[in-house]
């Protein structure tokens, strides 16, 4: 099956030359991973045997085989490494195989400056600080995980552009970038953040850019608050994002593996109790979700996650008066219905979000920055600007608003509540579809025209 193998690239109706295979198993052969398998069994019998690995419980651990990748584990640096690779070395002999030494690494604990020798010429390897293990830098001088976490916001950072880029020109340009986010960047760059603990500086940096998605996705100005993301883009915080990954692994790990070993080196961590700084975010995890995970199913662990999220978004939100209009997501942390490509949901989105650039947060487009209303300061009335003000009151634009309708739903409502309540409810939170939504954000837009031409 695998004599005279060989292949040809077509590019275009032009074929390349053909490429014989002398080593290696085919890739995407589903035989693959069994021959190899069948090839390397014997050396997992003849390392356990040794017993040179680490304790995890009552197994020893001496190595590691996952597809073609193999790690070694020694207790002792010196004694131990070496047998290890030279059973490796015989082992590769015996069955004529060659170790690749150039993706071979030794990462240690021991003195600095000390090197192995290994594969038939007797090749040195040196201690490398960082090496990639199934994607993921680990390192053992330190915080093993931290070259990990390094990477994690630069690889968000790169999905993130990448997402702005390729969606800019595009149809459904919101809905298209919410789904990239959602389902290629966020896996990506949360990948292994469940089996390792993350500073609150990462969350910080990656919620930063996650914001920015959000606005991205929203059209609305850089100033906004990441309230609006979360609420009406409907980007969960990535703290809860992280939180939500490690309570599922853990649940998983203790209701659903069978794996012996596993099942050992979860008990190991977890008998060191509060100095292990994974489990005690595990702590934190529970304290927030009110009780064990264990004492969950798995749906209604995830549903609490995302609930207790929501609470918390909500707690930001009542502390921040710009985003006081904003009305509650009737199902959390998805992608609002109203929210489309078009400019009125831009307008919508952006009063929605209490950023209308009407130049009371910053300078508006006439380059004026003011606290109070200028229309009604020059009628020696002073009221401070806001989009409540503008919408609901403004006795400037009082004829447009007669003419669209917004006098009357603002009367049928203003008895009741505050006026940001009922712009509030004018935004969606009374239960209004979609498009009706973009035709109210089509009127305030001719609102807001209108009392820019006369101020
Ligand atoms: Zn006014």
């Amino acid at each position: 099956m695998y004599y005279n193998d060989s292949v040809q690239i077509q590019l275009g109706d032009k074929l390349s030359s053909q490429v014989w295979f002398t080593r290696g198993v085919k890739q995407g052969c589903c035989l693959s991973p069994f021959l190899f398998a069948l090839y390397i069994s014997g050396l997992g019998e003849v390392l356990q045997d040794t017993k040179l690995g680490i304790e995890l419980g009552a197994e020893i651990l001496t190595g590691l085989f996952f597809a073609d990748d193999l790690v070694l584990i020694s207790r002792t640096w010196n004694r131990g490494m070496n047998s290890l690779l030279r059973i490796l070395d015989r082992f590769c002999s015996k069955m004529s195989m060659t170790l690749s030494v150039s993706k071979t690494f030794v990462l240690t604990t021991g003195p600095k400056d000390k090197t192995w020798k290994i594969g038939d010429s007797g090749e040195e390897l040196k201690e490398t600080l960082v090496a990639k293990y199934l994607g993921i830098n680990l390192q053992l001088r330190g915080r093993h995980t931290l070259g990990r976490e390094q990477d994690i916001t630069g690889i968000a950072r790169r999905y993130a552009h990448t997402i702005l880029s390729i969606t800019r020109g595009g149809l459904d340009r919101s809905r298209l970038a919410k789904i990239l986010w959602e389902t290629c960047a966020v896996p990506a760059f949360l990948y292994g953040t469940e089996a390792m603990p993350i500073g609150s500086n990462t969350v910080i940096a990656l919620e930063k850019i996650q914001t920015m998605v959000g606005k991205f996705i929203l059209q609305v100005p850089g100033s906004t608050s990441k309230v609006a993301a979360w609420c009406d883009a409907g980007l969960m915080p990535i703290q809860y994002r992280i939180w939500k990954r490690k309570a599922v692994f853990l649940w998983k790990l203790i209701f659903r593996n069978e794996d012996a070993l596993m099942q050992e080196g979860l008990r190991d961590i977890i008998s060191v109790g509060g100095e292990d700084p994974w489990v005690q975010e595990i702590s934190t995890i529970e304290a927030a979700l009110g009780k064990s995970i264990t004492r969950f199913t798995l749906k209604e662990l995830k549903s609490r996650i995302s609930h207790v999220a929501s609470l918390a978004v909500l707690d930001i939100k009542r502390e921040h008066d710009s985003v006081s209009s904003l009305p509650q997501p009737r199902t959390w942390f998805v992608l609002q219905p109203h929210v489309n490509d078009s400019w009125y949901s831009k307008i919508l989105n952006m009063t929605r979000a209490g950023n209308m650039r009407l130049g009371n947060r910053m300078k508006n487009r006439k380059d004026i920055q003011v606290k109070y209303c200028p229309w009604c300061e020059a009628q020696s009335i002073r009221v401070r600007l806001n989009e409540s003000h503008l919408i609901l009151s403004c006795g400037g634009v009082k004829e447009e608003r007669t003419k669209e309708g917004v006098q009357a739903y603002f009367r049928r409502h203003s008895g009741k509540m505050a006026n940001h309540l009922v712009l509030r409810m004018y935004l969606g939170q009374d239960g209004s579809k979609p498009d009706a939504l973009r035709l109210r954000g089509a009127t305030i837009h001719r609102i807001v025209e209108a009392w820019f031409n006369r101020i």
